[in-house]
């Protein structure tokens, strides 16, 4: 059984060790009691083999992962290494990467390497703006096309898909909300392509919504949203809010 998840991005942030452990600890002890909903935390490299000794139940992950094992890449980290420090899942795609210039055939390589270190890629896609011909749809398919090519099917069921369309994230200037039928529609598009793409091991393949999510409307999203998880940004550096959005979440799941 595909178990919900409930991830979160903690970004560029916080400042200082001292103030993630501290952060952890609070997330670790506001979801005692949580079975059903798998956690995830994506705190920034340097924080991770720390906070991996902070607790068993808080799977790790990371913001990128560069693909190749070692080599002659300055200032890249790479899916083994983070593997190696006790990272499990990796977030790959985010928009706030590809506003640096991060393009699909880079993210491509990433997940396939990400796969080969163990790890299991947490793939972002979504539109920066909704046009009234809805071309959103076909850019999505891109991104998902061109990011999954050549990915075996056995793999697929080992990549969470996060819809985070740009304009609702928390992050961007001016957004907007999106709502549940936003991201339903969507992720019945979603799982139509992956399913053409790599037929019934797909159904396995959990899928996200992600944009200003918080402890107001994550029971709106999951349960009318289509999706089996969350990503989330801001709300995830505050342990309450994360506490509680995971444990909506844990009421709602099956
Ligand atoms: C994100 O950027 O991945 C995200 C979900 O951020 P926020 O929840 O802050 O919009």
């Amino acid at each position: 059984m595909k178990k919900n998840i409930i991830i979160g991005n903690w970004k560029m942030n916080p400042l200082t060790l001292k103030e993630a452990e501290k952060l952890f600890s609070g997330v670790a002890k506001g979801i005692s009691g949580i079975q059903k909903t798998e956690i995830v935390i994506c705190p920034p490299f340097l924080y991770l083999e720390k906070l991996k000794k902070l607790s068993k139940k808080i799977n790790l992950g990371a913001q990128d992962a560069f693909w190749g094992e070692t080599g002659a890449f300055t200032g890249e980290v790479s899916g083994e290494m983070l593997y190696e420090i006790g990272a499990r899942y990796v977030i790959l795609g985010h928009s706030e990467r590809r506003a640096t210039g991060e393009s699909n055939s880079d993210i491509n390589k990433k997940i396939k390497s990400s796969l080969v270190a163990g790890l299991r890629p947490i793939l972002c896609v979504g539109e920066s703006v909704r046009d009234e011909s809805h071309g959103y749809f076909n850019l999505v398919k891109m991104q998902l096309e061109e990011c999954l090519a050549g990915i075996q099917r056995g793999s697929v069921s080992k990549i969470i898909i996060a819809y985070e369309p740009v304009w609702a994230i928390s992050s961007t200037p001016n957004r907007q909300d999106a709502s549940a039928d936003d991201s339903r529609e969507m992720s019945i598009f979603i799982r139509k392509i992956l399913s053409d793409k790599f037929g019934k091991e797909s159904s396995r393949t959990r899928i996200l919504y992600g944009g200003s999510v918080n402890e107001k409307d994550a029971s709106e999203f999951l349960e009318n949203g289509g999706v089996e998880g969350l990503l989330v940004g801001r709300a995830s550096l505050d342990a309450k809010k994360f506490g509680e959005i995971v444990k909506i979440c844990e009421v709602l799941s099956k």
